[in-house]
């Protein structure tokens, strides 16, 4: 059993943490803001005041928060999480940032005598729970040996994209197409809606279409039922779409859907759905039976 440290207790890492904690791992967890630490501290974790003592004393350190400012605000500075690691200690980010930011946070844990590997998840709330997320590993071998028994309790595959940061470039891929999967399915409801069709029967006709993404056949009830309760916040979707963008500028490469996609959700962002779930981009995108129909 690892010893382990566990920073960010949000929709992901409080499932993450939980499973762990089931399976026997030891757990020292910490979060910004204290009752997610303290419902995990029922189910048997101790819970620490800083990330530095949440990371003292741990072989592994994982992390999963929302995006670049959150890692580096808990993992830098007097009682960041670098401060409290051991020299020769794992650091497994699993939060969702760009590949630029996981080789600068590799850089800062090797100056401090600490390994990293970058290992976003793809999944949501529910696959997070069941212990059934897809791991997208960047960093040596060795060390991703080292997090598997982690990985294969809190997930379902492990797929090991390269050296540093190819998990997290992975991750963006991912994302430009699950943006793309839901904005489409919102315009193509959209469609249905102008074009006079009962949206009932495109509604259930498109999720089980071959054309549909797997993804969008879990979110048919959410939607059909106006549920804009988040299992993956508009906002994070809207940041993947923001990192890929960076990402590939750096790269040379025009992306003209991902461009399009990210400002789609940044007006539903805008319009104030940001906590809300991601397929909520449908308010913004579909915007009702107000058309002319022409069937
Ligand atoms: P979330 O529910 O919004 O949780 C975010 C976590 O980050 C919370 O622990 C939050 O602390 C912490 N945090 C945010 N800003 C902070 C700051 N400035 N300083 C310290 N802590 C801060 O997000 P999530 O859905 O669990 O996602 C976590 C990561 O996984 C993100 O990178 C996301 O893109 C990625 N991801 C999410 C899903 C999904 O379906 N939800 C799927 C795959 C990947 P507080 O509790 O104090 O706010």
């Amino acid at each position: 059993m690892i010893e382990t440290g566990f920073i960010g207790l949000g929709i992901m890492g409080s499932r993450m943490a939980a499973n762990l904690i089931d399976a026997g791992h030891k757990l020292t967890v910490y979060n910004r803001s204290p009752e997610p630490a303290r419902a995990l501290e029922k189910a048997g974790a101790k819970r620490a005041g800083t990330p530095a003592e949440a990371a003292r004393g741990r072989q592994v350190v994982v992390t999963v928060l929302s995006d670049p400012a959150a890692v580096r605000a808990l993992a830098l500075g007097p009682d960041g999480l670098l401060e409290g690691m051991d020299e020769g200690a794992l650091w497994v980010d699993c939060s969702t940032v760009d590949p630029a930011c996981s080789m600068e946070l590799a850089a800062l844990a090797t100056a401090h005598g600490v390994r990293f590997i970058d290992a976003p998840v793809a999944g949501s709330k529910i696959p997070a729970e069941k212990g059934q997320l897809l791991f997208l590993v960047g960093g040596e071998t060795d060390d991703l040996l080292e997090a598997a028994p982690l990985f294969e309790v809190m997930g379902k595959a492990t797929v090991h994209a390269g050296p540093v940061g190819a998990g997290s470039a992975l991750k963006l891929c991912n994302n430009l197409l699950l943006g793309a999967a839901m904005l489409g399915f919102a315009e193509a409801l959209a469609a249905g809606d102008a074009f006079g069709l009962d949206p009932e029967v495109v509604l259930d006709a498109l999720s089980g279409s071959p054309a549909a993404a797997p993804v969008l056949a879990l979110k048919t009830g959410k939607i059909r039922n106006g549920d804009w309760s988040p299992e993956f916040p508009l906002k994070h979707m809207h940041k993947d779409l923001h990192l890929l963008m960076e990402t590939a500028y750096e790269a040379g490469l025009p992306l003209p859907l991902a461009a399009a996609l990210k400002e789609r959700f940044g007006d539903a962002r805008a319009a104030g759905f940001g906590n809300e779930d991601f397929c909520a981009v449908m308010k913004v995108a579909r915007p009702g039976p107000s058309h002319r129909n022409i069937c």
